[in-house]
């Protein structure tokens, strides 16, 4: 269970739910890496949230609506942020923001994390939210069912194992990678074939078969990097 790792692993943030149910790869680059690159969608992403995060509270039809609420769960070792949350009678509705048109269930994962956090806050059930997604001016209603709870915890717990192992996965280069803000820091097309990976990483290691090292370096070559890389992994040899 998640709850048992806690004392060692770091705690999650409630927006890398997203990141990895879109990508596991952009979210490690994200959180791991500490790359973040904009682009349209990031950008129209970021002004939408402002213009949410502008409001603090208000009533509207007898029903409080608080924005940018601070969430948190021991439980889960999660905390992060709503970007809004009504307060109905039946109990509190969070809503999240995003600026697209719906595509699979990582907003869902999202959401639902917001309800597990708030739940575990408020000691009270919270059994739906939404998701509005601007480009379609639409409110989608989700369940938080046994399911999508699961989904959801399941998702903190692999995210956490990548934060605490540290590792990038690999990256499936495929349909996602022309939307994804991180396309130039990623290389999709570069790292996902393999042999030419290693291809270019061995050509890191010949510049002196075109130029000597005085020409390229204008001094001797480091010999670190003088170092013939034999075996064409791109690592230096043991006795450089
Ligand atoms: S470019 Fe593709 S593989 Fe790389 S992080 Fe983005 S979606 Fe993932």
């Amino acid at each position: 269970m998640v709850e048992d790792w806690l004392d060692e692993a770091p705690e999650v943030t409630i927006s890398a739910l997203e990141h990895w149910s879109y990508c596991p790869r952009q979210c490690a680059l994200i959180y791991v890496e500490q790359v973040w690159d904009e682009n349209q969608f990031t950008i129209r992403g970021t002004v939408a949230h402002e213009k949410v995060d502008a409001g603090d509270r208000e009533i509207m039809r007898g029903v409080h609506l608080v924005r940018a609420i601070p969430l948190w769960s021991e439980r889960l070792g999660l905390s992060g942020k709503a970007d809004l949350v009504e307060f109905r009678p039946q109990g509190p509705y969070p809503v999240e923001y995003k600026v697209g048109r719906r595509r699979g269930e990582h907003a869902e994962i999202q959401l639902c994390a917001q309800a597990l956090c708030l739940e575990e806050m408020l000691q009270t059930a919270v059994p739906r939210g939404a998701v509005f997604h601007h480009a379609e001016r639409r409110r989608y209603e989700v369940e938080f069912d046994a399911a999508l709870r699961a989904r959801t915890e399941a998702t903190v717990a692999a995210v956490r194992e990548m934060l605490r192992t540290q590792n990038l996965p690999q990256a499936p280069n495929d349909a996602r990678c022309p939307r994804c803000s991180l396309i130039n820091a990623c290389l999709p097309g570069v790292v996902a074939e393999r042999s030419r990976l290693g291809g270019l990483q061995g050509t890191l290691y010949r510049l002196w078969e075109a130029e000597p090292p005085d020409a390229v370096w204008g001094r001797a070559a480091p010999a670190a990097v003088i170092a013939e890389d034999e075996e064409g992994d791109g690592v230096e040899d043991d006795d450089a």
